[in-house]
């Protein structure tokens, strides 16, 4: 079974078994942040090579889970309104569901937002500078373009010549698998240098992949004067903060959160660690963002949010909304904080 249709299994066991019932009110804590990147109309025909899709959902489906969460008793908070209701006696609220968005893709303009409007729900979007200025490699869309246009693609990592077919969809897969694995297990300089090599010979523009994905300074500026918005740093360079040396990281810390605030006129008080499981974002990492300032910031561990996190803002659990499980009954599942705590071993945090 692969890992994708174990994780899927396991949801279902837990949907359908009654088990989230029962522990739902116990296990859902204090609410949820959801972590988004895309929001597309559906355009990916079936079996296509798609392996970005995962980052995507649609319109209709963010519409879906809006409702979906409501109907369970959910309120729909900003950031910076689900942090000050921890200090709150957990008795007097409901649980609470926040939406972020990751990266600033100009579709959370164009198609976010009008549901999130539309629902009168508030949310953030996390912005890179380097990525809104086209000078970020987004490598993995990057590799998904050439492997999607090459019958073959050769590429050199460390010295050694790798060589993959690529002509039928398994094949795109298989080298997708090893190279993406590889790039993300590269140091950050070296993995940008791999994609950069690898675009020259296979004629990719990543800048202007990169400037036409993402939201322009106009863009943000304009979503950010919407009243249910708020705008966080995602660093400057999307790098996995967790493999900078201590001075680069402060730096990627420090110089988004005030590049952001001097670009929109406005404070910025959240953060995003990129990639954000355990080996982007670790405790070294929690203590630079708040000696960089940031009230919060979110990972991508998985879990929801309980009272203990009021003492461990700075690594906060997020419910990852993924194309690959567009259902809402495994997000239904995810905030009873059932599969959370088998995942943390049954503690409450994972912060270590
Ligand atoms: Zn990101």
């Amino acid at each position: 079974m692969t890992s994708v249709a174990l994780i899927k299994s396991g949801l279902n066991a837990a949907y359908f078994s009654g088990l989230t019932h029962i522990l739902r009110k116990s296990l859902r804590g204090r609410g949820t942040i959801f972590c988004l990147h895309h929001v597309v109309p559906p355009h990916i025909k079936r079996g296509e090579f798609s392996p970005n899709a995962k980052l995507e959902i649609s319109p209709e489906f963010l519409g879906e889970i809006i409702r979906l969460v409501r109907k369970r008793g959910y309120e729909t908070l900003s950031l910076s309104d689900a942090i000050a209701r921890l200090d709150e006696p957990e008795s007097s609220h409901k649980p609470f569901a926040v939406f972020t968005l990751d990266d600033g893709y100009k579709d959370n303009l164009t198609h976010a937002q009008s549901v999130f409007n539309t629902l009168n729900c508030p949310f953030t979007v996390f912005v890179a500078p380097g990525i809104v200025e086209g000078s970020v490699e987004l490598w993995w869309r990057g590799l998904e373009k050439i492997i999607a246009e090459n019958i073959s693609i050769y590429v050199e990592i460390e010295g050694f010549t790798h060589s993959y077919k690529t002509q039928s969809i398994a094949e795109k897969n298989k080298a997708w698998d090893i190279l993406s694995s590889a790039l993300e297990a590269a140091p950050e300089l070296a993995q940008r240098q791999i994609i950069r090599d690898l675009a020259k010979r296979y004629n990719i523009d990543l800048q202007a992949m990169c400037l036409d994905t993402a939201m322009t300074w106009d863009e943000i500026r304009r979503l950010s004067k919407n009243p249910l918005c708020s705008i966080g740093a995602h660093t400057m360079n999307h790098y996995a903060i967790s493999k900078l040396a201590v001075e680069d990281a402060d730096v990627e810390l420090v110089n988004s959160r005030v590049t952001i605030a001097e670009k929109l006129e406005q404070s910025v008080e959240h953060f995003a660690f990129p990639y954000g499981q355990e080996c982007a974002a670790g405790p070294r990492d929690f203590g630079l963002a708040a000696k960089a300032g940031y009230v919060s910031s979110v990972t991508t561990r998985k879990g929801v949010i309980y009272d203990a996190h009021k003492n461990h803002l700075q690594a906060l659990p997020r419910v990852m909304i993924s194309g690959r499980y567009s259902k809402l009954r495994y997000l239904d599942a995810m905030i009873s904080g059932v599969p959370g705590i088998i995942i943390n071993k049954f503690k409450l945090t994972n912060v270590t």
